[in-house]
């Protein structure tokens, strides 16, 4: 190989120099591409993990959208609560669910959904999510009166004349509740102790207790103080049975107590002293009924029995 003229050198040596230059510009090129490279990656990254669930909102479903009941029966809508999800509407169980109605004088709702028929009108009743509650659904009540229920100036009526029909069902009545709870811090105040021993009983827990009654004492026995499955003021919701079911609870001073200030409350003692031929039942000191307080005050000072107030009898028909 033939050697270059020392003339080329300098030629040579600034090629050398221009691809030297030209390599370092190309790394430096590289590095500049790869810097963005390197910042992109970022979001990549970052999109591989799920994204944040959103607050999916449940909705509530109810069986029906109205229902029709009588006084002192119940009824409890199903009610279905959906979530809408990824795979679509899914079920949501054990939720939570508050019930309100919007008018307790016509319809009480509990916890759990059951409603009963107070008084003849029409409500709402609401259900709403506990964790949620702007999702709600209402069912409108319609409440008309019992065909099969006796009033008497305004008066439920229960004895040996006047039955209720198995399915009257109400419960304790609250403002009969409310009246005996306040009943009885007054007499603590006097110093006279009063506890309920029995309040509401429906027609299937009488129904158990008078065929017990009836299996040991014999059907006329029993017809003397208990009561035929549907005659009982106990299925009102508006009777109570206080502290003992003794005739001689009369004599002491818890009984005195209340005989004398039951109507300041709207109570009565039901089944009074010598008044059997005409009430149907013997003297039963502890039991009161409630009628609110007009018109136990006005029972109250006429001496008489409610049959003999409203001059109605209680006699089993058979
Ligand atoms: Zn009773």
């Amino acid at each position: 190989m033939k050697k270059p003229p020392a003339s080329v050198w300098p030629l040579l040596c600034a090629a050398m120099l221009l691809c030297a230059a030209l390599l370092a510009g190309a790394a430096v090129l590289f590095v500049a591409d790869d810097a963005p490279a390197e910042s992109v990656s970022v979001p990549t990254e970052s999109a591989s993990v799920p994204p944040a669930p959103a607050e999916i909102e449940p909705s509530l479903l109810p069986d029906t959208d109205s229902v029709s009941i009588t006084i002192g029966q119940s009824c409890t809508p199903g009610i279905t609560m959906l979530r809408e999800g990824a795979d679509g509407a899914e079920d949501v169980e054990n939720q939570e669910l508050i019930w309100k109605s919007d008018d307790p004088a016509v319809a009480t709702v509990d916890g759990s959904g059951s409603i009963i028929g107070i008084g003849a009108g029409t409500c709402t009743v609401t259900a709403a999510c506990a964790d949620h509650t702007a999702v709600s659904a209402e069912i409108r009540v319609e409440v008309t009166p019992h065909a099969d229920i006796t009033y008497i100036d305004g008066i439920l009526i229960a004895n040996k004349t006047f039955s209720l029909p198995a399915d009257y069902n109400p419960g304790v009545d609250s403002e009969a509740n409310g009246a005996l709870n306040e009943m009885i811090e007054a007499a603590s105040g006097d110093g006279i102790a009063l506890w309920v021993v029995s309040g509401f009983r429906s027609y299937n827990t009488q129904a158990s207790i008078y065929s017990n009654y009836v299996a040991r004492d014999g059907a006329a026995a029993a017809d003397r103080y208990s009561a035929r499955p549907g005659h009982s003021e106990h299925q009102t919701g508006l009777a109570f049975d206080l502290n003992s079911l003794e005739q001689s609870f009369g004599a002491t001073p818890e009984g005195q107590w209340l005989a004398a200030n039951c109507w300041q409350y709207g109570f009565i003692i039901r089944y009074q002293e010598d008044k059997e031929e005409i009430t149907g039942y013997m003297y039963e000191p502890w039991h009161v009924r409630y009628l609110g307080k007009d018109i136990a005050q006005k029972v109250f000072e006429s001496g008489l029995c409610l049959e003999e107030y409203l001059g109605i009898t209680s006699v089993y028909a058979e």
